[in-house]
């Protein structure tokens, strides 16, 4: 857990996780001993097709969860936690139904890495009721994979009008040393699954590979502070070209971006002197 320069609480988690329950390669509670020794405030396990049971793990929060995929006409992995009932849901149902029946049950819906799906920008934008998805994930990453980043395909769905909060997860199965390489920080008050899961939901999530950050809009311009430092920080937004699109020299403390008319939607990510990034999440100037 981090506390920030205002006293917020920012709760340290991994929303993604496999274990022997599917094809992951350590037993549950192999797995929430490895996480809880790791430092990690809460847990979602997401087992494919099969619903994981929620849980307090000396204090670590184990937020109920289950991975849905469908690889017919495309391929969709829609990742559902803090889920309080049980979704009905079969291999026969599509993307769509996925979503609607974890939201049904109270859970949190996310797209689940949509670069090593070869996500379609435009049919991510069709899907209705997502969540999150997954800017990084550390799975999809070398040497089993490589797309690890989502970042340009996000940007692109968001172009065509995609909404969803980012994440950064394991995806944990224990194939490698993929553990600790992608969280989330949450912003919440107390370590419940109602604090987190509404906090999701908000958007008060810093997905990260390591460092910190905090954003926001000022005066006309979103700003990202590093309190640590970081090498450099890169704003994504929906312009092609901006002067302002790269602070970098000596210890980037803060970096700023100027809302023009023309700016529609802006990001962040901050990168540390050790070649990790922090997110921000999107802020959109039409709100
Ligand atoms: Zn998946
Ligand atoms: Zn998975």
């Amino acid at each position: 857990m981090i506390i920030d320069r205002q006293g917020n609480k920012w709760y340290k988690g991994n929303l993604h996780t496999h274990t022997t329950d599917s094809d992951g390669l350590k037993t549950p509670a192999e797995v929430k001993r490895l996480y809880k020794d790791s430092g990690y405030d809460f847990l979602a396990l997401t087992d494919h097709w099969h619903v994981n049971e929620p849980d307090d793990f000396e204090g670590m929060l184990v937020l109920s969860g289950c991975e849905y995929d469908w690889m017919k006409d495309g391929c969709y992995h829609v990742v559902g936690f803090g889920l309080k009932d049980r979704p009905a849901l079969d291999m026969g149902d599509k993307p769509q139904k996925f979503i609607d029946e974890i939201k049904r049950c109270g859970g949190v819906a996310t797209l689940a890495h949509p670069a090593w799906s070869l996500q379609r920008p435009g049919k991510m934008a069709q899907l209705q009721g997502v969540d999150c998805t997954e800017i990084y994930n550390s799975v999809s990453g070398c040497p089993y994979s490589a797309r690890p980043y989502s970042g340009l395909l996000i940007d692109i769905a968001t172009v065509m009008g995609f909404r969803a909060t980012l994440t950064a997860t394991d995806d944990t199965h224990f194939y490698g040393d993929e553990v600790g390489r992608g969280f989330v920080y949450v912003k919440a008050k107390e370590l419940t699954r109602d604090a987190i899961i509404n906090a999701i939901l908000k958007g008060d999530v810093v997905p990260t590979n390591g460092p910190f950050v905090t954003w926001g809009i000022e005066d006309g311009y979103f700003v990202v502070r590093c309190d640590k430092g970081c090498k450099y920080v890169q704003f994504f937004s929906n312009l092609y070209y901006s002067p302002e699109t790269t602070k970098i020299g000596g210890t980037v403390y803060e970096a700023k971006f100027k809302l023009t008319p023309k700016v529609k939607f802006i990001r962040a990510e901050a990168v540390d002197f050790d070649g990790k990034t922090a997110y921000t999440q999107y802020a959109f100037t039409d709100k």
